[in-house]
């Protein structure tokens, strides 16, 4: 088995495609820090290669044929493109499966208190964090919050240089012997993370005064009241761009990249796919760090629904041609994986484990315990899958996601095998997963996107 880095096989014109890829990887990043804002500005890109809504198609009773491309939004937050192919959507579609929610701050739905002249927002945290890593970085707000009226506010706050940032508090050095001595767990608690929004007191108030100059500037800058959180949507982030890391380049430091790394790659392989036998599909879901619930996570049946909508404006629906479709499918379920660090040597396996630079991974199973809650791929699939690789000259590399009873962590795959297809675990190493930045090799980014490619192409 050989295990070695890759980026000395790409060629000068390789090379070149991979910064460009990388440059607009941080630019997604960057434009991208919610659900909300990553479906919107793939929406834009979409509709620019020609996709036309699924909705819009229903309304105007229009015709799907060969070669259409569609793309249908579920509530902003999920989003899912086709690309019919030549064989009937029957024999199965080739499936590329990633989520766009990032662990995070929500603000909560009555969040504003002052206490010692601070005002401060409390907040839940959102998916897996490691609570200490998240006090003293500048912080940014996105979201939106819906008025009575209905109208919606989008609020985003933090990133311009010129924008104010927000930040949580952490004990001076000084008077921390007691708190060093805390477990990880319990340095910084749940309840502690509060950001704090503001110092000044307004004028001519009785009490709780920099609470009321905060709510002042809210009701000018963004017409809002403090009732008006109760229907809010906002997420506290790591404020600034996603950055180049070491003096090689070589790799990407920035927030959100579980999994936003293999949605943006996905949504590349989609667009750059100009003609396939089978039709190509990608799903982009919300809710994964919380167990792909609800109406925008993958267990929702938006994706089904619009599978049938889709063979119903082919004029070829029926229940048993859906389950066919579902069940003759092939999926990529893509999420990061853990990259071998070397400072933790003794948390991986070094023989099964993902190396930064080494290219897609492909994670028969996931799971803890025994593999627990895992997918598990079938050996005839991934020998399959090695086929489509190699044929392509798609370097991977196979890995689990920690040593034996290390720990563990579940994927959308599962979710998917229920229909009966063929499912993998599949995606980019990264390195401080969920750490408010998260590190990423270029060279993994443009190879998990040929990969993408290759499998998309494929029509056995
Ligand atoms: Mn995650
Ligand atoms: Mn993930």
């Amino acid at each position: 088995m050989k295990r070695e880095s890759i980026w000395n096989k790409y060629s000068e014109k390789q090379l070149t495609e991979l910064e460009k890829l990388s440059k607009s990887y941080k630019s997604f990043l960057d434009q991208g820090k919610t659900e909300r804002e990553c479906v919107s500005q793939m929406v834009d890109r979409v509709e620019e290669e020609g996709y036309v809504e699924l909705s819009k198609l229903i309304r105007e009773n229009k015709k799907v044929r060969e070669g259409d491309k569609i793309y249908a939004v579920n509530m902003e937050k999920n989003i899912i493109l086709f690309h019919i192919g030549q064989k009937p959507l029957e024999e199965g579609m080739n499936i590329l499966g990633a989520h766009i929610d990032s662990p995070r701050l929500d603000i909560k739905q009555n969040p504003l208190y002052e206490e010692g002249d601070f005002a401060y927002m409390d907040t839940h945290y959102y998916g897996g964090i490691k609570k200490y890593q998240w006090v003293t970085i500048p912080l940014a707000i996105h979201g939106v919050v819906v008025k009575k009226d209905g109208t919606t506010v989008i609020v985003s706050v933090g990133e311009d240089e010129d924008d104010p940032v927000f930040f949580i508090s952490d004990l001076l050095i000084h008077l921390a012997s007691e708190q060093m001595e805390k477990k990880a767990t319990k340095v910084i608690e749940g309840e502690m993370l509060d950001i704090i929004v503001g110092n000044k007191p307004l004028e001519g108030e009785e009490k709780d005064k920099v609470k009321a100059g905060i709510l002042r500037i809210l009701k000018e800058e963004y017409d809002i009241e403090e009732e008006d959180f109760i229907s809010a949507e906002l997420e506290v982030v790591p404020a600034g761009k996603a950055r180049d890391a070491g003096f090689d380049r070589s790799m990407i430091l920035g927030y959100g990249q579980d999994d936003r790394v293999c949605s943006f790659t996905s949504l590349e392989a989609m667009l750059r796919t100009k003609k396939c036998k089978r039709t190509g599909c990608t799903i982009l879901v919300d809710k994964e760090e919380i167990g792909s619930v609800g109406a925008t996570g993958m267990q929702s049946h938006f994706f089904e629904n619009a599978v049938a909508e889709l063979m119903a404006l082919m004029g070829d629906f029926s229940e048993l041609k859906l389950r066919r479709c579902l069940a003759n499918s092939r999926m990529l379920s893509s999420d990061v994986g853990a990259g071998f660090d070397p400072s933790f040597a003794s948390c991986f396996d070094k023989n099964n484990v993902a190396y930064l630079g080494h290219g897609m991974i492909l994670k028969k199973f996931t799971g803890a315990r025994g593999k627990s809650g895992s997918n598990d791929a079938n050996a005839e699939y991934i020998g399959f899958l090695r086929k489509v690789m190699e044929k392509a000259e798609v370097s991977f590399q196979t890995a689990e996601l920690g040593k034996v009873d290390q720990g563990g962590g579940g994927t959308i795959a599962y979710i998917l095998s229920l229909y009966g297809m063929q499912v993998i675990d599949c995606g980019v190493p990264v390195l401080n997963m969920h750490a408010p930045y998260e590190a990423t090799s270029k060279a993994d980014l443009y190879e998990v996107m040929r990969g993408y490619q290759a499998f998309l192409k494929s029509d056995e």
